[in-house]
């Protein structure tokens, strides 16, 4: 590799691959030339419609225009994922994106709440969350002013053009054509792509966005996968897009069945719909079948059935050679991450760019920071299935009683005895995010921070009160969430 990486090839273009364009030209354009290589005869996976907030975050960074974005992708907006039958058959709980009552720096509001409980007060947690009230609502707005804390749902296809457009304005080439062989240097290094019509891409770095397959990563320099299926046994999923029965709410569904879970991404013109599921406990039909007979419209799409492990690369940079996307791992789509970490992945490249030749340190680093990152995604994420009262099938029955990274049990541990939950260093979820989950697939804490016993009855119930009325006056400000999209984003299209 020269010096100075100056023609980046990122093989596939799927969401990874363009979004790593799209960063890569927007920010570094007058350092590197970049191309893409996609493949219309392979296509792209088709699912991935549901975001968290720090998209918006990248967006600015690369000058997106939200509502342009929005028009463009159908999106609507998203605060949080319902989750249905995931503590108990009948349970219901948002994970919201927002903060959870009036916080002191001494205790969470949490141990508020569970002191105002343990006197025999009513009200949920989640009724003192703006995000969550307004998502039971259906309602929603944004200006630039709020501080409404929210994400999107995105039609994936739709994503991919808009970012194709972006990136094409921006001088990124793009390439057709199946990638046949992958040319090594002596050293091992990535030196060409070679295509099945004869052309040749050579690169100075090269960035593997061919899905689950990894076809530089893992094909071509055999990096390892460390498999967590033993942790997240879905293994499979069915997906159609139904026609939209309802104005959309601005939230996920994750309806939890008897070997997995049932998500509900509501766009502005359909519904994407998918069913999870543990390949051991129930079958590809099985998994049609029932996908078929829970979604509320009529099919747009045949179901389609998609394969996948849950794990991570080993090294999502090896050599001159960095994975993202699926190429990279996958945990599972429970809590809308894998685009997060695509951004996430891009953006710690571009930091730690390899401006002199790829030097080990750089490479260690980064692989160091994006394990610490997705190990942290990966507990919270067996948190879900874990935590739950279900014995109703084999799969939950495992689920209940299987072994738990340790990093997880402690954090279980420390919140059954003492309702502490904690964010660590440059982790995804926010200490809400814990706290929310936990409760919401039933744990109930022995204890809770004495400091919410020095408030007298009087003093406690009063402060929840005007918690309560502030949240609800304000979600009350608020118009219908398919009023405001209309208005805000529109997407025309003759659907
Ligand atoms: C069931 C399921 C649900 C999901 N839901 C969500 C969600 O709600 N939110 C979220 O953030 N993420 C979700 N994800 C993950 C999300 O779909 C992916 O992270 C995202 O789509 C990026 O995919 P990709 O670009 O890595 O791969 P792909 O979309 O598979 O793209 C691979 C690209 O490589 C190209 N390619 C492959 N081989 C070759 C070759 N030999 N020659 C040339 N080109 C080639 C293909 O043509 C394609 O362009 C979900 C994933 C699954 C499996």
């Amino acid at each position: 590799m020269t010096a100075h990486p100056k023609n980046i090839v990122i093989a596939g273009g799927g969401t990874a691959g363009w979004i790593a364009a799209a960063a890569l030209a927007r920010k570094m354009g007058q350092l590197v030339n970049v191309r893409v290589i996609e493949s219309e005869v392979i296509g792209t996976i088709g699912v991935g419609e549901a975001t968290i907030p720090p998209l918006r975050t990248f967006h600015k960074l690369l000058q997106i225009d939200e509502q342009a974005f929005m028009r463009a992708t159908a999106a609507t907006f998203k605060l949080g994922i319902q989750f249905e039958n995931w503590g108990d058959i009948g349970d219901s709980y948002i994970h919201s994106f927002g903060v959870t009552g009036q916080q002191s720096w001494l205790a969470e509001f949490v141990h508020f709440h569970l002191s105002a409980k343990a006197r025999g007060f009513q009200g949920d947690y989640g009724d003192y969350c703006f995000e969550l009230e307004a998502a039971r609502q259906h309602k929603f707005a944004t200006s630039p002013k709020s501080n409404i804390q929210y994400a999107y749902h995105l039609d994936a296809g739709d994503y991919v053009e808009f970012l194709k457009r972006f990136c094409s304005a921006l001088g990124v080439v793009r390439t057709e054509g199946v990638i046949e062989h992958v040319a090594q240097h002596d050293n091992g290094d990535i030196k060409a792509l070679h295509l099945q019509d004869g052309d040749i891409v050579e690169g100075d770095f090269f960035i593997d966005c061919t899905g689950f397959k990894g076809l530089l990563i893992e094909e071509t320099l055999n990096t390892g996968f460390e498999d967590w299926s033993q942790w997240l046994m879905c293994d499979s999923a069915c997906a159609v897009q139904t026609q939209s029965t309802q104005p959309a709410p601005p939230y996920t569904r994750a309806a939890a069945h008897h070997a997995g879970w049932q998500w509900e991404i509501p766009l502005q013109h359909r519904v994407g719909n998918g069913l999870v599921y543990a390949s051991r406990f129930m079958s590809d039909d099985e998994a049609r079948d029932t996908l078929l007979k829970n979604v509320k419209g009529e099919p747009l799409t045949t179901p389609k059935t998609l394969r996948f492990k849950t794990g991570r690369r080993k090294q999502a940079w090896n050599r001159n050679c960095l994975a993202l996307g699926l190429a990279s791992g996958f945990v599972e789509p429970l809590e809308s991450t894998s685009i997060h970490l695509v951004m996430m992945g891009i953006t710690r490249f571009m930091q730690l760019f390899p401006h002199s030749g790829h030097d080990p340190a750089l490479i260690a680093e980064y692989n160091s920071q994006t394990q610490a990152e997705l190990e942290r995604i990966r507990d919270f994420i067996i948190l879900h299935y874990h935590v739950t009262q279900r014995e109703d099938s084999p799969f939950w029955q495992q689920c209940k009683t299987m072994d738990v990274p340790d990093s997880l049990a402690e954090r279980i541990t420390l919140f059954k005895a003492q309702a502490h939950a904690f964010q660590k260093q440059n982790e995804l979820f926010r200490v809400d995010s814990w706290t929310q989950v936990m409760l919401g697939q039933g744990i109930a804490p022995t204890h809770f921070h004495p400091a919410a016993t020095m408030l007298t009855d009087e003093q406690l119930q009063n402060s929840l009160k005007q918690q309560r009325e502030r949240v609800l006056a304000a979600v009350k400000q608020l118009p219908e969430h398919a009023d405001f999209v209309k208005g805000y984003c529109g997407a025309m299209r003759g659907e």
